[in-house]
């Protein structure tokens, strides 16, 4: 066959959490939880189910689910979406960010992204046609560079991706950076996409700026959620845009022809779950025990521990530990330690390779521990 992506390979999620069962590695590659969500959840499901909900949702998801995602977002970030025109449910966040580039990027469009960037992003930039432009987020702190950013923008501009908390680096935007943010994008029509799936994954108090709390953004913006990440349960691929009435018609133009809607049973699952606030907002606290409890276990080894400010992934240098670059390190750990990481080499478009890996730390203590005790014993 002619492939149309000939230098495609595939996503290092599923080429890490393959190798793990393979070789019976602990997997702390790709990022999903090893523990169980809560029964109420699935209790809830089932009794939908048995009550006949069990056919197509209104193509922007069903009213219930609407309703709770604009009340969640007006109660944490003030900001007033209108349950009819202003938020859609989607298939997850990676379905949310595919159909929101290709309802707005036209072939030629440049779209900036931050690297370490989010894998999915720049394969559905260049599938409708446009170029992505990167600048850097950099080793250690990864934090943006604005007058890098300012650079970069030009008249082809159409989008910015921006992702906070960060997958994978664990940083965040603040609030002067958003007000920068906004800075860039005065007086230009530039459409701003903001993921923000690791919204209630913050540490040490920090408090989530999202672009849906600022107004002149939000104004832009097509903010992105996924339910897998708050309520431990990647795998039903439920999650939901918010945004300005304008944007959101043009987002479903593209949803209606990609998957119409999504599993309905779900989403009134979600959307009675969603009604007790304690199991979003208790989220940063629970994974802060988690980051924490790593922590403690990996500071004996010898990698050396990045800032982790929110999102369930460690970043950790293994400089001085192993001349191999950081696949083959991932590798090797992966076959000979029996620890499974993602190098983070391949978020970056050039390559670059600082010899750092990421942890998954979204696991239970017994995981985390087996997993430390290999490395120790490595090390
Ligand atoms: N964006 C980021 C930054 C992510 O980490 C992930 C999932 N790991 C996604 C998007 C995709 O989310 P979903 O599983 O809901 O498609
Ligand atoms: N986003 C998850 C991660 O970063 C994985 C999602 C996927 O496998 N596509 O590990």
């Amino acid at each position: 066959i002619d492939s149309r992506f000939p230098n495609m390979g595939t996503t290092i999620f599923t080429v890490m959490s393959k190798l793990a069962a393979e070789c019976g590695a602990v997997n702390l590659s790709q990022g999903f939880p090893d523990f169980q969500a809560e029964p109420a959840l699935f209790d809830a499901m089932h009794r939908h189910m048995l009550a006949g909900r069990n056919q197509y949702a209104p193509m922007a998801g069903l009213p219930e689910l609407r309703q709770a995602i604009v009340d969640k977002v007006a109660a944490l970030y003030g900001a007033t979406y209108d349950v009819e025109s202003e938020v859609t449910v989607t298939a997850g966040a990676t379905q949310a960010i595919f159909t929101a580039i290709a309802a707005f990027v036209r072939p030629g469009d440049e779209v900036l992204v931050f690297e370490p960037v989010y894998d999915s992003y720049v394969p559905a930039i260049e599938t409708v046609g446009g170029t992505a432009v990167f600048a850097q987020l950099k080793f250690p702190d990864y934090a943006p560079d604005w007058e890098q950013v300012k650079k970069l923008i030009s008249p082809k501009t159409r989008m910015i991706v921006v992702n906070s908390p960060h997958n994978p680096t664990g940083s965040l935007l603040s609030a002067v950076d958003l007000e920068k943010l906004a800075e860039m994008v005065r007086g230009t029509d530039i459409v701003i996409l903001s993921d923000e799936v690791y919204e209630h994954i913050l540490f040490d108090g920090e408090q989530h700026a999202s672009l849906s709390g600022h107004p002149e953004l939000a104004a832009r913006s097509i903010v992105v959620s996924s339910f897998g990440k708050t309520y431990h349960i990647t795998g039903w691929k439920i999650g939901y845009v918010v945004g300005p009435a304008a944007l959101m018609a043009e987002f479903r133009k593209v949803h209606q022809f990609n998957v119409f809607t999504v599993h309905a049973p779900s989403q009134l699952a979600i959307a009675e779950y969603m009604q007790d606030a304690s199991r979003h907002l208790g989220l940063a606290a629970f994974y802060q025990e988690k980051r924490d409890f790593f922590r403690e276990l990996m500071a004996p080894t010898p990698f050396r521990l990045l800032p982790c400010r929110g999102t369930y992934f460690q970043l950790a240098s293994y400089a001085g530990l192993s001349e191999l670059g950081d696949r083959a390190f991932a590798e090797w750990l992966t076959r000979e330690v029996g620890v499974a990481v993602i190098p983070v080499s391949v978020f970056n478009a050039d390559g670059r390779d600082d010899k750092v890996v990421r942890f998954c730390f979204a696991k239970r203590e017994e995981t985390l521990v087996a997993a430390s005790q290999r490395l120790l014993k490595a090390f």
